[in-house]
C-alpha cells in the first residue's frame, strides 16, 4: 500500500472554482435583488457586458455564410492556429490601419482575450523563478493566469493623480528575471489610455533593460477594448514603437460579442525569434485544448474588421455619469477609453464603501480586487435610462458620508 495522499482534484484549480471573483459574486447578487426589488430598482454598475449590440455587418454576414457555405466547411475544424486566409486578412488591416508589417503566419486565432493570454504566458514562461510586470489597477484574472502558468507576478503600482505608469517605479521593478511586461490600454478598470508618448517612454526602458540583461523582455499588449477610444483617433499600437511585441486581441468588446469567444495573438514580425516564439504560442495552444477557435466567427472576421459598435452611446454615457458624479461632489479618473469609471470611495475601504452602495442598490466593483485601494469600478455599459435614474442613489450615499 503506497502512502502517498491521494488527492481528487487540483488544489489551485479547486480555490480558484470554490472562490469566484469579486465582480461576479456583485453581479449574482444583483440579479438575485432584481427579482426581489425588480430590475428597475437595482442600479447595476457591475459587470463589462457590453450594452451597445453589434452592428448590422455581424448578423448579415453571418446570415449570408449560412445560406452560401458548404456547412461541412462552415462548421468544419479549420487549422489548429486559425485558417490562413482569415488570419492573412488581419494582417492586412492592421499593417493598413497601423502603418505596420505583420504576417498573417504570426496570428494564432483563439477564444477572446482570455485564451490569448493564458496560452500566451503558457508559451513564454520557462522557469519558476520568470516574473511577469503587471500595472495596478489591472484586471484580476492576469494574477490568474500569470500564476497557473507559474509565472511570478510583479505589480507596480500606478501614478495616484492619473493612473498612468510611474516610469521610475517600473525602471526599478525589472530584473534579470523579468519575463514580461503586460499592459492593457484602453484599461479595465480605470478607463486610462496611454499616449503614444507613454508607449514611447514605456519603450525606451524596456529595450535598455533587455540590454542590461541581455535577453528578450515581452511586451504583452492586452487589448480588447482597443477601438473604444473617445479622445483620439486610435491608440498607438505596439508593434511600431517595440520589437518584442505581442498583442492578445479580442473581438468581444469594441463590437460587442463577447459569447463568441472569438480573438487573436500576434507575435511581431520584428519579435526576436518570432518563428520560434509563435511555435511555442501554438504548442501552448495544443496543450491547453485552445485549438480551432469557433469557426463560423472567424469566416466572419474579414467582412468585419474595422468596424465598431456605435461608441457614441457610451461616451454619452461617459460624458453625463462623470459630469453629474462631479457636480454631487465625486472625485473620479476621467476615462478616455473602454466602458469603465473609476471613482474614489468616500472612506478609506472600498469594500465598506461598495458595501454601503448596496443599501443604495447600486452594485460597484470595490477596487481591491484590482489590486489597487480606496476606488470603485464602474461599468457604464448600460442604459442611459439607469443611469439618470441612479443619480440620486449616489447623491443619498455621499450626503450619508457628508453628514457623518
Ligand atoms: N482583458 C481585459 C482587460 C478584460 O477586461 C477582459 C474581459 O472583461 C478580458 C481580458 C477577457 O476578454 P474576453 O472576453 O475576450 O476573453
Amino acid at each position: 500500500m503506497n502512502n502517498i495522499e491521494h488527492k481528487n482534484y487540483n488544489d489551485k484549480s479547486y480555490a480558484l472554482g470554490a472562490t469566484g471573483s469579486a465582480i461576479r459574486e456583485l453581479f449574482e447578487f444583483g440579479k438575485k435583488r432584481k427579482q426581489e426589488i425588480g430590475a428597475d430598482n437595482v442600479f447595476d454598475y457591475s459587470l463589462g457586458n457590453p450594452s451597445i449590440p453589434c452592428p448590422d455587418i455581424v448578423n448579415e454576414t453571418l446570415i449570408n455564410l449560412i445560406k452560401n457555405t458548404d456547412a461541412t466547411l462552415l462548421h468544419g475544424y479549420t487549422s489548429g492556429p486559425g485558417d490562413m486566409n482569415v488570419r492573412n486578412s488581419i494582417a492586412s488591416y492592421l499593417n493598413k490601419t497601423y502603418g505596420c508589417s505583420e504576417k498573417g503566419s504570426l496570428i494564432y486565432m483563439t477564444c477572446g482575450a482570455a485564451a490569448s493570454l493564458t496560452v500566451t504566458f503558457n508559451a513564454l514562461i520557462a522557469s519558476d523563478s520568470d516574473e511577469v510586470i503587471v500595472f495596478a489597477p489591472f484586471f484580476p484574472e492576469y494574477r490568474v493566469f500569470i500564476e497557473k502558468a507559474n509565472g511570478i507576478v510583479k505589480v507596480v503600482k500606478s501614478r495616484e493623480e492619473d493612473l498612468k505608469i510611474d516610469f521610475e517605479k517600473f525602471e526599478g521593478t525589472i530584473n534579470e528575471n523579468t519575463k514580461a511586461v503586460l499592459i492593457n490600454s484602453p484599461n479595465n478598470p480605470s478607463g486610462v489610455v496611454y499616449t503614444e508618448e507613454d508607449i514611447k517612454n514605456l519603450s525606451a526602458i524596456l529595450y535598455k533593460k533587455e540590454k542590461e540583461y541581455n535577453h528578450p523582455i515581452f511586451l504583452i499588449s492586452d487589448e480588447p477594448y482597443r477601438e473604444l477610444v473617445y479622445n483620439m483617433d486610435k491608440v498607438p499600437f505596439v508593434t511600431n514603437y517595440y520589437d518584442d511585441a505581442i498583442v492578445c486581441y479580442s473581438f468581444s468588446k469594441s463590437i460587442s460579442l463577447p459569447g463568441e469567444r472569438i480573438g487573436y495573438i500576434l507575435v511581431s514580425n520584428k519579435c526576436n525569434d518570432a518563428i520560434n516564439v509563435y511555435k511555442a504560442i501554438c504548442g501552448s495552444g495544443r496543450s491547453l485544448g485552445f485549438v480551432c477557435a469557433p469557426a463560423l466567427f472567424q469566416y466572419m472576421i474579414p467582412s468585419i474588421l474595422g468596424y465598431t459598435s456605435n461608441i457614441d452611446e457610451y461616451k454619452k454615457n461617459k460624458d453625463y455619469l462623470y459630469n453629474e458624479l462631479k457636480k454631487i461632489g465625486y472625485d473620479a479618473i476621467y476615462p478616455d477609453g473602454a466602458f469603465y469609471m473609476f471613482v474614489k470611495a468616500l472612506e478609506d475601504s472600498a469594500s465598506n464603501f461598495s458595501e454601503r452602495a448596496k443599501k443604495h442598490e447600486l452594485l460597484i466593483v470595490p477596487s481591491d480586487s484590482f489590486g489597487f485601494t480606496g476606488y470603485v469600478r464602474l461599468s457604464y455599459c448600460v442604459s442611459f435610462d439607469m443611469i439618470k435614474r441612479s443619480i440620486p442613489a449616489f447623491k443619498a450615499l455621499f450626503d450619508e458620508y457628508k453628514n457623518k
